[in-house]
């Protein structure tokens, strides 16, 4: 038993939940997921290179926010500098979930930013789905391009290139942004290809949601 195992749990539940619903590999090891210690600065995250159905408990890797090794039978993500930069920037945030979700990425590759299209998903992921730009995966100028993006209050981006970035103020949140994400991002899709005009929520609305995250996630 580890002081840390709950956590490690909840990040290996969630990555196993992504993975059979394919915001991750099946057989490869796309995407990471971690989880905030709460009132720590520490994290804990799925390791590198590791199919998500082999995972086990120990497998889930415990580090700090400096990169210090804590527990864990495998080395972690190479992305954890990203999720460390989401944590230092955004203390609302306890748990990020990167995934390769196709829908979302359809439009990480034609550099469409995601605008308030519905209510709920103004409501729960923010006002726009934004791009970071490219940078090498694990890179610190992915970090750092990452960490720059944070500032729109959002709970999901658009990475160029890659994939997407899904927060929440707990793991249930993060899991909930990263479906809602996928299912906005495939109707997008399917309008845009359409070729007609894409209607927006008008202002006073998107106005009226702002203030209603203000109050659920200050
Ligand atoms: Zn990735």
């Amino acid at each position: 038993m580890s002081h840390y195992d709950s956590i490690r749990r909840e990040v290996l539940d969630s990555s196993r939940w992504l993975a059979e619903h394919g915001y991750l590999g099946q057989l490869s090891s796309g995407g990471n997921i971690s989880v905030r210690v709460p009132g720590e600065k520490i994290v804990a995250i799925t390791p590198s290179g590791k199919s998500y159905f082999l995972l086990e408990l120990n497998d889930i890797c415990v580090i700090d926010f400096d990169h210090k090794f804590i527990e864990g039978s495998l080395s972690p993500s190479i992305e954890a500098g990203m999720h460390i930069g989401v944590y230092k920037n955004r203390p609302d945030v306890n748990a990020v979930i990167h995934t390769h979700q196709p829908f979302a990425s359809a439009l990480a590759i034609i550099n469409k930013p995601i605008p308030a299209l519905f209510d709920e998903i103004t409501v729960e992921i923010g006002h726009e789905v934004d791009i970071i730009p490219y940078a090498f995966s694990g890179s610190s100028e992915l970090v750092n391009n990452v960490s720059g993006q944070l500032g729109n209050a959002c709970h999901c981006y658009l990475i160029q290139n890659h994939g997407a970035l899904c927060l929440g103020t707990d793991m249930q949140r993060a899991m909930k942004n990263a479906e809602l994400l996928e299912n906005v991002a495939k109707i997008y899709y399917h309008a845009l290809a359409t070729g007609e005009e894409i209607k927006r929520l008008p202002p006073a609305a998107i106005d009226y949601f702002a203030d209603m995250r203000k109050l659920r996630f200050k």
